[in-house]
């Protein structure tokens, strides 16, 4: 390689999802060759998003603020707690239906392997279910086996503190990620739930 920098630009591409070698290498030579105003913006916005974006201290979601703009809004339904495993399954429920409670992202599911055991994932839920100012726990795990073993601990959790647990209807695909789920058969899904019972 001509440029020890230029190495250094096509590894630091690597880091993105599904980037190997060619792409990444695709990828510098096209901000190098067309696209070095893309490139100065992409790299401002990137170093200043990594700083300044963390987590909601109510929800987990991404904010720039100690609590974002869903947790802080006046128009939101607080009876209602929807949980979600990450960032964009809130996103797509948010988009795809007319929802208008709150959120909690679990950030991940049950995992005894890695050491994620219903303690690790439930422990701010249940200070917040605690609060008692919710009154319907909507489960929207994956239909994952790891997904419906966390729905089931949470549905038990919901009950201790006397809220309604329900989840999302058949309907989407088994072992299925919700963010790939389509916007009719979510916002169908998500319309339809159904209380959990045992
Ligand atoms: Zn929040």
């Amino acid at each position: 390689m001509s440029s020890p920098l230029l190495e250094q630009l096509i590894e630091s591409f690597r880091v993105l999802p599904g980037v190997g070698r060619k792409t990444a290498q695709r990828m510098a030579y096209h901000v190098l060759e067309r696209g070095r105003d893309g490139g100065r913006r992409l790299a401002q916005v990137l170093a200043e998003a990594v700083e300044r974006i963390g987590h909601c201290s109510q929800c987990r979601d991404f904010s720039e603020t100690d609590v974002c703009t869903v947790c802080a809004s006046g128009g939101r339904d607080r009876q209602q707690l929807c949980v979600v495993e990450s960032p964009a399954d809130r996103l797509a429920i948010e988009t795809a239906t007319g929802y208008r409670g709150l959120y909690y992202v679990l950030q991940g599911r049950l995992s005894p392997l890695d050491g994620i055991g219903p303690r690790e994932l439930g422990l701010a839920l249940a200070a917040r279910l605690a609060g008692g100012e919710v009154t319907e726990l909507i489960v929207a795990t994956s239909s994952t086996v790891e997904g419906e073993a966390t729905a089931h601990y949470l549905a038990q959790l919901a009950r201790q503190h006397g809220a309604r647990p329900s989840r999302l209807a058949q309907g989407l695909p088994l072992g299925g990620e919700l963010e790939y789920v389509d916007r009719g058969t979510l916002s169908h899904a998500f319309g339809t739930r159904g209380e959990m019972r045992d």
